[in-house]
């Protein structure tokens, strides 16, 4: 039976970061992975281009039971780190809004990068490998795989979240915990786009493609301004996706359609100056016409402003800054980007990513209870936890 230092679960951003880590270090590592291509969540990431960092990392950008757990290992592994490695393999990148750090060309350049420095590093991979059974030893694990019995005094569960099952996602990590004795915490899909009910999806499907910038609260009070964006499934967008991290099954959501400005003051300038101006001409001006029509009654809309009472103007004025909507739910981890939930932080080191109970287990990534922002945030967190854990394995 062979043995190694270490062996890691998981061919993907965590678990390449953490091999080539211990690689560096002198450590004999072995990577093992049941997909056939390692690294196939980067290569599609960002639309193809991989956000790989965020110029500007903060521990509250990530949603985690404790949210003191990721100070540490995004202290001692920044983002600045990664784009130095990155310029080190002659990768180009640009910036778009809010720092958010994308390949030029090509997200395969990170899957390139991360491949080459195991092999600098003298890691193995091995691809098409099931793992049947994973038992404790004295001095390590035994692992029963599709390939034959490996042991190693280090492993590394790095097997990501449940989100494109068809990229070839388990459940493998969570269930490892459990045998270990360790909670995992409830999953569900995290920066993923809104579905209508069957009633909204009557009414506002039409508006399929329009893009507006929006403010969109949810119930906890967390508020994101970005791009809101109307599918024909539901609310997508950038703004959307980053408020479903925050959102409860049958919460509302709050949407601004005029981010930064007083609805009723608008209005009421818009009386002041044009009086006779239909409803409709006056929201038009601010809103895409077929919005303002699916928002509003064609009766109110050909009403001249000022044949609107004052109760009514309040009203309108509450529904462009404080659109509340319930929607019926998620696309689910179909399309989903992140899985909230996870392995529960407290059972593990914040240093070292060790099970503080099970001496030599490590959990590294979107594994663990720790999702990120939109905006490069959840691989930052699967380089510095995989760092964190490669530099103690
Ligand atoms: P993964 O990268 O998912 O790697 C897990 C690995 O474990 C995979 O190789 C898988 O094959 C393997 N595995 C799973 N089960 C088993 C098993 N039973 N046996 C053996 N191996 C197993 N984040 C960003 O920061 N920026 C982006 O631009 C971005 N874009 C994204 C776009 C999409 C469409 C999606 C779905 C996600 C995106 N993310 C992005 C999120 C990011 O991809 C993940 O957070 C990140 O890949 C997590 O890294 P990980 O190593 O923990 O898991």
């Amino acid at each position: 039976m062979k043995h190694h230092d270490v062996i890691i679960i998981g061919a993907g951003a965590a678990g390449l970061m953490c091999a080539v880590t211990a690689g560096y270090r002198g450590r004999d590592v072995l990577v093992l992975d049941n997909a056939k291509q390692a690294g196939r969540k980067i290569l599609i990431s960002g639309g193809g281009r991989c956000n790989f960092t965020n110029q500007k990392v903060e521990p509250h950008q990530f949603i985690c039971g404790n949210p003191h757990f990721v100070k540490s290992a995004l202290a001692r592994y920044r983002s600045s780190d990664f784009i130095e490695l990155v310029e080190r393999h002659g990768i180009e990148y640009h910036e778009r809004d809010h720092g958010q750090l994308f390949c030029n060309d090509s997200a395969k350049d990170i899957v390139t990068m991360l491949m080459t420095e195991c092999e600098w590093a003298g890691v193995k991979i091995k691809l098409r490998t099931e793992i049947l059974s994973v038992n404790k030893t004295n001095n390590g694990f035994l692992l029963t795989t599709s390939n034959g019995e490996l042991s190693c005094q280090s492993l590394v569960v790095a097997t990501g979240g449940l989100s494109m099952p068809k990229l070839g996602a388990t459940p493998y990590g969570y269930k490892l915990a459990e045998q270990f004795g360790l909670t995992v915490l409830p999953t569900s899909a995290g920066l993923v786009p809104f579905t209508w009910h069957a009633d909204q999806k009557v009414r506002f499907e039409a508006l399929s493609g329009i893009a507006v910038p929006a403010t969109i609260t949810a119930q906890d009070g967390t508020q994101f301004s970005e791009a809101l964006l109307f599918t024909h499934r539901g609310l997508s967008g950038p703004a959307v996706l980053q408020i479903s991290n925050y959102w409860q099954a049958g919460e509302a959501i709050s949407i601004n359609l005029l981010p930064g400005e007083n609805a009723l003051e608008k209005i009421e300038l818009a009386l002041k100056n044009h009086p006779k101006q239909s409803l409709r001409n006056t929201l038009s001006h601010w809103l895409p016409k077929r919005l303002v029509e699916a928002l509003f009654e064609e009766t109110q809309l050909d009403k001249a402003l000022n044949q609107l009472g004052h109760g009514e103007r309040e009203q309108l004025a509450a529904s462009l800054n404080n659109w509340s909507i319930i929607m019926n739910g998620t696309e689910g981890y179909r399309t989903a980007e992140v899985t909230l939930g996870g392995v529960d932080t407290n059972e593990l080191s914040s240093k070292t990513m060790e099970a503080k109970n099970v001496s030599g287990l490590y959990f590294i990534g979107e594994v663990m209870d720790v999702s990120g922002w939109l905006g490069g945030f959840n691989f930052q967190w699967a380089w510095s936890s995989g760092v964190a854990a490669g530099l103690a394995v």
